[in-house]
């Protein structure tokens, strides 16, 4: 008998795979049964990659596992929550044992790491494509939301931005940079981290927060829509890797963390009264915010400084136009 639909659930996609006390039944039946903590808020997120438009043929099939569970555990970790739980429906082409391994290791891997289990999906054929939804859960009235920037917040960041969009440059031949420099860069291309222990701690601290998918200037400006309020950036505090400054210019640097996507750092707002226990929420944090800027009270502007005066780089030769 051929190797079919229920050969590859059960190959790929049941075995040794993490299990959780909370799923009352996993894969295999014609839903997922599931228990939600009580005095909780089930939060929900779903996110597609289609080759050819999200990834390339160059990709590792272990990065496309990880990185379409990562991008659906940021934007939990956007909202605060606590992962649980992920469904895939997977779309491929042809039985391709070879990917399927690749992938279905990178998929368990980050399960595994964030003690997520895979709950169901669906499997089809077509042109390759997956989708994921994840599960999370907040206390309830606790969740991140965009909408509570207020006057006065102070703006963060989480870790460093720009690498991703340089791997992407790099790949694309669109700029050069050196073999060591490459690596780093391509591995928070295909391997981003959802600061997932961050959303957490930020539950009672942030007014409100995204996750850096587009750039921090099309996230940020989210924020400041549902906010209904304007924002200072300092260029010079945005925080960058060795990697981003060891291989183009100073104003290009920053363009990049500005304007390209693909980060899956937070991007979020602390009250000035929080900021003390702000401080000692994240002293131990890996991926530590830096503070950027401040919110303002004019709405929808965001405006870009070095030395308090507008920055030009943007639009400047090396600026913003490699972007647009
Ligand atoms: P149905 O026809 O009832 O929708 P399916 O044949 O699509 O059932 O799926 C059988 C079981 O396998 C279901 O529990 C479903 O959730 C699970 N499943 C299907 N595809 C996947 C996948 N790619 N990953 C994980 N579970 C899957
Ligand atoms: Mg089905």
């Amino acid at each position: 008998m051929a190797f079919g639909e229920f050969d590859l659930i059960d190959t790929y996609f049941t075995r040794r795979w993490p299990e959780r006390d909370d799923v009352v039944l996993g894969v295999g039946d014609d839903a997922a049964i599931l228990k939600v903590p009580e005095a909780s808020e089930l939060i929900i997120a779903t996110d597609t990659m289609v080759a050819g438009v999200h990834f390339d043929k160059q990709t590792p099939a272990r990065a496309v596992g990880h990185k379409v569970a990562a991008v659906n555990l940021s934007d939990l970790a956007a909202m605060g929550a606590e992962p649980a739980w992920l469904s895939l429906a997977l779309t491929l082409p042809e039985m391709d044992h070879d990917w399927l391994t690749g992938f279905s290791h990178g998929l368990r891997e980050i399960c595994a790491y964030y003690d997520c289990q895979l709950i169901g999906g669906d499997t089809t054929k077509g042109p390759l494509s997956l989708t994921v939804t994840a599960h999370g859960f907040v206390p309830v009235g606790a969740a991140l939301r965009r909408d509570g920037a207020k006057p006065g917040d102070w703006i963060y960041v989480s870790g460093s931005l720009g690498d991703a969009g340089l791997a992407l440059a790099a790949q694309q031949q669109r700029v050069e940079i050196s073999d060591s420099h490459y690596r780093r860069v391509l591995e928070r291309l295909y391997f981003p981290s959802p600061r997932v222990a961050l959303g957490q701690n930020l539950r009672d601290i942030a007014s409100s927060a995204i996750d850096i998918s587009d750039g921090l200037v099309a996230d940020l400006q989210h924020i400041l829509k549902s906010s209904n309020v304007g924002a200072r950036i300092d260029v010079d505090e945005i925080p960058l890797s060795m990697a981003l400054t060891g291989s183009v210019d100073a104003d290009q640097a920053i363009s990049y963390a500005l304007c390209s996507g693909d980060d899956y750092e937070l991007c979020f707002t602390v009250p000035e009264s929080r900021r003390g226990v702000f401080d000692t929420a994240i002293a131990r944090h890996p991926a530590k915010p830096t503070c950027i800027g401040r919110i303002t009270s004019k709405a929808k502007d965001l405006r870009l400084e070095r030395n308090g005066e507008v920055w030009e780089g943007m639009t400047g030769k090396n600026g913003y136009d490699h972007f647009s």
